[in-house]
């Protein structure tokens, strides 16, 4: 049944991918006037290591070039790896793609990813997202304790010089 369901969402992705090429036809004389236009940038994820998505990502590949797009493929180390597929999701969702196309290997995992992602806060120290205890939390649990660490440090050290 996940078979099933997998190649059912890679045709979907196919149809999308083919209407894309269908309207890169139709659009480009309008689009292309605006070529210093901010560029649109696409990232798409595969879920394979290897190249088994040639035929599409070369006609892809057409697509954005035609359209001034900037397109960036994005294959795991570790076929089928849906943690290593979320990281490079939210990665590409951080890094400020416009739009994310792809191919999940482990579809709830993502959507999970996802919806936590909107209760999740950035660290202001390392970057990392955890999940705020307190609207007032700035650090991710490590660096809390590293903080907090250091805090105490500071008072000692303050309090031995006779301050
Ligand atoms: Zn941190």
């Amino acid at each position: 049944m996940k078979i099933k369901h997998n190649s059912l969402v890679e045709y979907v992705i196919l149809g999308v991918l083919g209407s894309l090429v269908v309207l890169t036809l139709a659009v480009p004389p309008l689009l292309r006037d605006r070529r210093c236009a901010p560029v649109l940038s696409l990232s798409v994820l595969l879920r394979d290591t290897d190249n088994s998505w040639t035929a599409a990502r070369q006609g892809m590949e057409l697509a954005a070039d035609e359209l001034g797009a900037e397109l960036r493929f994005l294959t795991l180390t570790t076929s089928n790896s849906g943690e290593e597929q979320e990281e490079l999701f939210l990665r590409e969702l951080e890094g400020g793609a416009d739009a994310l196309i792809v191919v999940p290997s482990d579809l709830e995992g993502l959507y999970a990813a996802l919806l936590h992602r909107e209760n999740m806060k950035k660290c202001v120290l390392c970057g990392g997202w955890y999940i705020p205890k307190s609207n007032r939390a700035k650090y991710c649990p490590d660096c809390a304790e590293q903080e907090r660490r250091r805090k105490t440090r500071d008072r000692v050290r303050r309090h031995r010089a006779g301050m």
